[in-house]
């Protein structure tokens, strides 16, 4: 905040969110029981566009989790100076515990509730933490129904058959590759001779570790909320998406819940590791890709990566920031690093707008310049002023954040 020269008044004025939306949603179960669920949608700043940001179904979505992430959005649609603000929304559920009518019934019912807070000009939700296309559609379809409107640039994230765009499924993982492979290049590393760790097997870090699989790197471990494998001489991550998909997780090659094949494993060179062990483990390059909070005080002393790519959000903590800082481990931080998602959220929703397609490469292209800018910008900011990259990334969010408030005369 201090690199921005900001009034005590003015810095106030931008710490808090414009809105905090809560209600309590009520859904009728399969079994005719009721459920009433808090639900969220904080808006935090809309100087530079409407408000933008995902919905992610979990238990601890509560207040405070949805308004930092929202706090974040707000930063990372101006690092990649996209023409949106910030915002987040959350259901306090486990998914997992409810049947697929259930989710949409909690899907629609969350639309209905804050149906005057969205729109196409006014906050356009996305997924995030366990929400995906098919919830997108019914919010949009819910949406359309409540306000009697077409509004396909409602929400982003939507199926390709009902407005979605192509790359956006993708979108997260591949924005962090172009810039990764940036930072490579720009470091003289070859690819070959770097071990990566994943922590996370969703949409994001499933696709990373495909880009990078394909791109050489050697993936030497990977997770998902059950658990994880690591061995030594690189896993194929295509293989493992295959067994992923049959059994439920990452190890499904190996182990049927905590029954492992060793003769198996050992002939692979593999073995089973915790979530915990498996930050911990040797390795150049780090990449958290699944919740908040997983790098702190307690373990960062022991991690071993050069590199810690963020795609998860908020996955390291100031403190653990702070020592890693010392022990020399550049940091690229998540409004950075997961920025792709957003950005091509942002071509959804303006061939929403525009009525037009674009191809796959239009994608591809566009989303590469953007990333590779946003990342010349900040690495640029934080060798100029001598900053990490994860204060340089907020000094060049908030000063164009600053620069929109002082436009409108809100500053
Ligand atoms: N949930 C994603 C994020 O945290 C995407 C948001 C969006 O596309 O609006 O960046």
């Amino acid at each position: 905040m201090k690199h921005l020269k900001l009034t005590d008044v003015q810095q106030k004025k931008f710490l808090e969110p414009n809105h905090i939306h809560k209600k309590t949603i009520e859904i009728t179960r399969d079994d005719g029981s009721k459920l009433s669920l808090p639900a969220f949608r904080v808006q935090y700043n809309n100087a530079r566009g409407p408000y933008k940001g995902g919905i992610r179904y979990h238990p601890q979505a509560d207040e405070d989790e949805v308004k930092a992430l929202a706090a974040l959005m707000a930063i990372k649609t101006a690092v990649v100076n996209i023409p949106f603000g910030g915002s987040k929304g959350g259901i306090q559920v486990n998914p997992k515990e409810l049947s697929k009518k259930e989710v949409e019934a909690i899907s629609r019912a969350y639309v209905r509730a804050f149906v005057d807070n969205i729109g196409p000009d006014i906050d356009v939700p996305a997924p995030d933490v366990n929400t995906n296309p098919d919830i997108m559609a019914w919010m949009r379809d819910e949406y359309e129904k409540a306000t009697e409107t077409y509004a396909p640039a409602v929400i982003t994230g939507k199926p390709l058959s009902y407005g979605g765009s192509v790359g956006r499924d993708t979108a997260t993982a591949r924005g962090a590759f172009f810039i990764l492979q940036e930072l490579v290049e720009r470091e003289g590393f070859d690819p070959k001779e770097l071990r990566v760790v994943i922590q996370g097997f969703g949409n994001a870090g499933a696709h990373m570790a495909e880009n990078l699989h394909g791109a050489g790197y050697t993936i030497v471990a990977i997770s998902d909320s059950h658990g994880g494998i690591y061995g030594e001489e690189g896993l194929d991550p295509v293989r493992i998406a295959k067994y992923k998909k049959k059994t439920g997780s990452v190890s499904g090659e190996y182990c049927e819940g905590s029954v492992c094949d060793i003769e198996k494993m050992k002939m692979d060179n593999v073995r089973q590791v915790s979530n915990e062990e498996l930050l911990e483990l040797p390795c150049d390059i780090l990449i958290p890709a699944a919740l908040d909070s997983v790098i702190t005080e307690k373990n960062a002393d022991k991690i071993h990566a050069k590199i810690v790519l963020e795609i998860a959000n908020g996955p390291t903590t100031p403190e653990a920031d702070a020592i890693l800082d010392k022990k020399k481990i550049k940091v690229v931080p998540d409004v950075l690093t997961n920025a792709g998602g957003v950005t091509v959220s942002y071509f959804e929703w303006s061939q929403g707008k525009s009525g037009e397609q674009w191809t796959e490469s239009q994608v591809d292209d566009e989303l590469k310049r953007i990333m590779i800018d946003a990342y010349r910008e900040v690495s640029r900011e934080a060798h100029r002023e001598k900053l990490t990259y994860r204060q340089a990334a907020f000094v060049v969010g908030l000063k164009r954040i600053v620069e929109a408030m002082k436009v409108r005369g809100w500053l």
